[in-house]
């Protein structure tokens, strides 16, 4: 097993891995910015370094401190959690060059995910359901390009190739709009991601969003862990998050999984990773892979019993899954909160002290997350101060169960999103399940 292990992060999901390595018996390093020195995590390390100051691209986001402090303190891998760092083929690539296990995918598969087109391209080869598009990049052919959009059928999407975080794309609705359209995202493109590649996709209407967790080993072995539907967003931020997702069959995933399977095998994927699907009319549609672990694993943790970040550790150690795809089994139904310092009604992040938290419990309630009374949220970063997730036999007793939890917390000094989340789980589309992506969205007046 790793010896010590670097954790790349912050926040919650810093404490996160650093659970999984101590129940493991791997000692850990927390490297952190000068603002985050009473973070959770940075109290119980076994080590700890100081990689710069508050702004992500000094600390962070700086690769060579961050490998510096793996050095220093011995270290064997270097876990990068999710968001920053995660998903930089570049940064995977150095820290194994510089003699380091990076515990994620390998650089390969994180750059041929990164690029949507070659991803998309991959997806195709391997089976995976993908949206009707332009089978690749626009060439600068305006009657080619009207041509393709004729044949997909308005509305269609224009999306960069080198896009994330919902940036770089851009709907067209009416054939006289296209070719602006097309120039405006690749000018766009070119100057958020250095790369003005260009495609185009068929725009669902109504699609929900369904993601399908996947875990590959070293020696060969692949399998699913079902699928969580993640479609209360605001803004394409995630709100609220279930597993499994609401109407789907057996029948459609296993399907699906297999599929998603298949191409982890095709791409030699090796780690955790997310298959994201829109899903209309009873069809999925793949749209891009997380190489990363996620925010909300833990619902796919709670229904399936397979610790997640425990799976990454043991994969980069060379070891195998310690499941079979015949072993896993969906078991109830698991809902997750995310808790965001900010404005219930104007959303604008609150960092600030925390005077009180008070965290809820009982059965099927667990937290993850790193404040606590006396806890001052820093103004640098995301907002997220932690997650509630509940876990019931059925989606009914975990909606009961996460009420429960919603009315149990206390936190006091700071605003938070805890009144909107009651707000939702009080609404009857959402307690009938199922609803799209733009649900949450129009139920607030914000569209
Ligand atoms: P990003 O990498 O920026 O997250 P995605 O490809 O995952 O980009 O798309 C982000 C969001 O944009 C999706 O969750 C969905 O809301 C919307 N979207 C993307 N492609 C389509 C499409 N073809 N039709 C409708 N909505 C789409």
């Amino acid at each position: 097993m790793l010896d010590k292990v670097v954790i790349a992060n912050r926040g919650e999901i810093a404490l996160r891995v650093q659970r999984a390595c101590r129940e493991m018996g791997i000692k850990t390093v927390a490297v952190h910015s000068t603002a985050d020195n009473n973070l959770k995590h940075v109290l119980l390390a076994d080590e700890t370094v100081c990689i710069g100051p508050p702004p992500s691209i000094n600390s962070y986001l700086d690769m060579p401190s961050i490998i510096a402090a793996a050095e220093v303190t011995d270290a064997v891998g270097i876990h990068p959690g999710y968001g920053f760092l995660s998903e930089n083929a570049d940064f995977a690539e150095r820290v194994e060059s510089s003699g380091f296990v990076f515990i994620g995918p390998p650089a390969s598969a994180i750059r041929l995910m990164g690029d949507k087109v070659s991803a998309i391209r991959s997806m195709k080869a391997a089976g995976v359901p993908c949206v009707p598009g332009s089978d690749g990049p626009l060439g600068d052919d305006a009657d080619e390009n009207l041509r393709i959009a004729r044949s997909i059928g308005y509305p269609i999407i224009i999306k960069a190739s080198g896009g994330g975080g919902g940036r770089g794309m851009r709907v067209v609705h009416v054939e006289a709009s296209l070719l602006a359209a097309i120039a405006v995202t690749k000018a766009e493109a070119r100057a958020a991601f250095n790369n003005d590649v260009v495609y185009m996709e068929k725009f669902l209407g109504k699609p929900r969003h369904i993601e399908f967790q996947v875990l590959a080993d070293n020696h060969g072995n692949a399998i699913h862990l079902g699928e969580r539907d993640c479609s209360m967003q605001r803004r394409h931020q995630k709100v609220v998050e279930e597993a499994p997702a609401p109407g789907i069959s057996e029948e459609q995933r296993s399907r699906i999984g297999d599929r998603c399977v298949r191409a982890c095998q095709e791409i030699g994927y090796r780690s955790a990773g997310t298959f994201e699907f829109l899903y209309e009319n009873k069809e999925f549609y793949f749209i891009e892979m997380n190489t990363r672990v996620q925010v909300e694993h833990p619902v796919t943790e709670m229904i399936t019993g397979v610790d997640i970040v425990r799976e990454q550790l043991r994969i980069a150690a060379g070891e195998t899954l310690s499941v079979t795809q015949d072993q896993v089994r969906i078991l109830g139904h698991a809902v997750e909160c995310r808790i965001n310092a900010e404005d219930p009604k104007t959303f604008m992040p609150c960092p600030g002290l925390i005077t009180l938290w008070h965290a809820p419990g009982g059965p099927g309630v667990r937290v993850d997350s790193h404040v606590y009374s006396g806890y001052k949220v820093p103004p640098y970063y995301d907002s997220m101060i932690g997650k509630i997730i509940t876990h019931g036999g059925d989606r009914d007793a975990a909606l009961a169960r996460m009420r429960n939890a919603l009315t149990e917390i206390v936190i006091e000094g700071i605003k938070t999103n805890v009144p909107l989340h009651q707000e939702i789980f009080q609404h009857l589309a959402f307690q009938q399940g199922g609803t799209d992506i733009h649900y949450l969205e129009k139920r607030l007046g914000l569209v």
